[in-house]
């Protein structure tokens, strides 16, 4: 009598196996949820979140909006209320004790100046100043104008000090900017949020710079396209890529650029030189975080293929495709396979 339990029980097992099969396959599906135009960060944001049900997904989409908001309020240096503005007008006096999430932002900036070789510079303010005044005058900068920027332009002159989250700019009159490194220090940001709040999938656009983790309600990758330079206006996209946890960043001189006396300057300018940087016309970097890939996408804007490439080959995880402007040009890095669509 004793056997009997036992030998019903290991009758069971495949019936048990065949049940759960049959229980995953018909589990709840995810759904899949976008949360339209957000117009944040000086660009237009989307967000989309895969989740358990709707509310879900709705939550983790409200979180990291609001989050998104959160870091435009203390990074924007074009809102006269934000801490980077208090920054901007005080930090070249005394020190301004400042966010974290600030102070953290400035600690990548530096990182990615160094790696750089300064061709990443978030004190690249004054420079875009003088230009945006000059296009307005229509006239290009005066050798004087262009030698007292200078004189406020390098990360070293960045005092952090960690005690009490606080900065200091060692030269009067300096400024700094975060349009390169903002957005996908952001991006990052929300998609720590959403997974967070029970999102099992996202993808986070904050104009261009790409956040993204696990799968979309179909559990494929996140599909994504860059757009063609030739033709900004158009939906044409000349490259397809498949993407789940890493992100994505695209710099270009085809959106934002100033015109003086009829030549066109890129909204990128190159620190050493303090000219724009126009030789390349699209740069797309893959990175494991939005924060790497913004701003890496603008370094390599400055340094130009041949350095640019050179460096986005010595590092982990990091891969990029570039479009050179005078010839249409296209080069991608060998790692760039894994994440082209199929
Ligand atoms: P987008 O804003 O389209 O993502 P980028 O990420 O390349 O473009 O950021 C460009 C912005 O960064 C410029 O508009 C300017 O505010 C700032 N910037 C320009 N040149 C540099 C530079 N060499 N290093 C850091 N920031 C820069
Ligand atoms: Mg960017």
């Amino acid at each position: 009598m004793e056997e009997n339990p036992k030998k019903i029980f290991y009758m069971l097992i495949p019936v048990i196996v065949l049940c759960l099969l049959v229980y995953s396959k018909h589990k709840k599906p995810q759904i899949l949820v976008e949360s339209g135009n957000i117009i944040v960060m000086n660009t237009i944001a989307k967000i989309t979140a895969v989740a358990k049900d709707e509310k879900t997904a709705r939550a983790a989409i409200d979180a990291a909006t609001k989050e998104v908001k959160r870091l435009e309020g203390l990074m924007n240096r074009y809102d006269p209320n934000s801490q980077l503005s208090l920054v901007n007008r005080q930090a070249d006096k005394e020190p301004v004790k400042i966010d974290k999430d600030l102070f953290e932002v400035f600690q990548r900036a530096i990182y990615y100046s160094k790696l750089t070789d300064g061709a990443f510079d978030i004190t690249v303010a004054p420079l875009i100043d003088l230009f945006r005044a000059c296009a307005e005058a229509n006239t290009p900068p005066t050798a004087q104008q262009l030698a007292e920027v200078k004189e406020k332009i390098g990360c070293e002159k960045i005092l952090l000090d960690a005690n009490d989250f606080s900065i200091r700019l060692a030269a009067g009159g300096m400024k700094l900017d975060l349009g390169a490194i903002a957005k996908g220090y952001a991006a990052d940001k929300a998609v720590a949020i959403m997974k967070n709040h029970g999102a099992t999938g996202g993808l986070v656009n904050l104009g261009g710079q790409i956040g993204s983790f696990g799968t979309t309600e179909t559990k494929g990758k996140w599909m994504l396209g860059v757009q063609d330079p030739a033709n900004p206006q158009g939906d044409k996209i000349i490259t397809a890529f498949a993407l789940n946890d890493s992100a994505i960043a695209t710099s270009g001189n085809y959106h934002r650029f100033y015109t003086i006396a009829g030549k066109q300057y890129s909204h990128i300018f190159n620190p050493a030189t303090e000219t724009s940087a126009d030789a390349l016309s699209s740069v797309t970097i893959f990175a494991e975080t939005g924060t790497a890939a913004d701003a890496l996408a603008t370094a390599v804007s400055v340094m130009g293929a041949e350095k640019g490439l050179e460096l986005i080959k010595k590092l982990k995880n990091t891969e990029a495709i570039i479009i050179v402007a005078e010839t249409g040009q296209t080069i991608k890095t060998d790692g760039i396979q894994k994440f082209l669509a199929k």
